[in-house]
């Protein structure tokens, strides 16, 4: 996922997922002195939710010695996603946020110059991800959303994700164990109440059939493996912003779009 002289864009919200990434990339960077890493943090204007977060992730990167470049979508986007979920539009507060998310991130790492961006996703994101592609009828988006995600004709930063294979439990062993200060505050939109119910099943067959977690990822990456360059042919420059999309334009425009209409 790394080379020895990667500018990483760490992608870090204050949570226990991107603290602990954060912490576990500064030791790994300590023994290759030509590596960089800045951490960029996001903040969508979720009141009484990101501040704590910012704040958490500003004192690790000082405590860390690591740069941090914050974005917000007030100034990226016009708008925030507390504003968003006013509008009460078909999709959730959750869709929205996440798609312009991914594009603040690709924003702020073109910022710095970084040659990668790191995300934090664990085994349980993970998995609960391709299930979730799956019941929207969207099985392509598995190809698309591998653990490491490189454009073969360079147009687009590659994204990886250290943490796809570590079960979320042991991630908040880890950070309790080494003392992270992180957001326990749950945000107050909610997640998708799809992705929940897949949480739910997912935990439950993984206490009666011990791996199953670990079986779907690896269904998921064999999936990946016969497809010919998915990222290739399916990945193209959004005709608006020219971020990468499988559509002539970008789902982050599409809902700019739908917002201010
Ligand atoms: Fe955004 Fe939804 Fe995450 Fe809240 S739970 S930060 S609205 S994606
Ligand atoms: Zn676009």
């Amino acid at each position: 996922m790394l080379e020895y002289d990667d500018h990483v864009a760490v992608a870090v919200s204050g949570g226990k997922d991107s603290l602990t990434l954060l912490h576990l990339l500064v030791k790994l960077e300590e023994r290759f002195p030509r590596s960089k890493l800045t951490a960029v943090c996001v903040d969508e204007g979720i009141e009484g939710y990101r501040n704590e977060a910012l704040n958490l992730a500003r004192d690790a990167c000082t405590k860390l010695g690591v740069g941090q470049l914050v974005v917000s979508y007030r100034e990226l986007f016009g708008t925030t996603t507390d504003e968003i979920a006013r509008l009460k539009m078909d999709q959730t507060p959750c869709a929205f946020c996440g798609v312009f998310r991914r594009k603040a991130i690709n924003k702020a790492a073109d910022m710095i110059g970084a040659t990668k961006i790191a995300t934090a996703h664990n085994l349980d994101d993970e998995v609960q991800t391709v299930l979730l592609n799956m019941l929207h009828g969207d099985p392509l988006r598995i190809i698309r959303s591998g653990p490491v995600l490189k454009d073969p004709r360079g147009k687009f930063l590659p994204r990886i994700k250290p943490l796809c294979d570590i079960p979320e439990k042991e991630i908040v062993f880890y950070a309790y164990s080494t003392g992270l200060q992180f957001q326990s505050v749950a945000c107050p939109h909610g997640h998708e109440a799809l992705r929940n119910d897949i949480r739910a099943f997912l935990n439950q067959m993984n206490l009666k059939h011990p791996g199953i977690k670990f079986t779907l990822l690896r269904s998921a990456e064999k999936l990946r493996a016969q497809s010919e360059d998915p990222q290739l042919s399916e990945l193209h420059e959004c005709v608006k912003c020219g971020d990468p999309t499988p559509h002539d334009v970008c789902e982050a425009c599409v809902m700019l779009e739908a917002i201010t209409a």
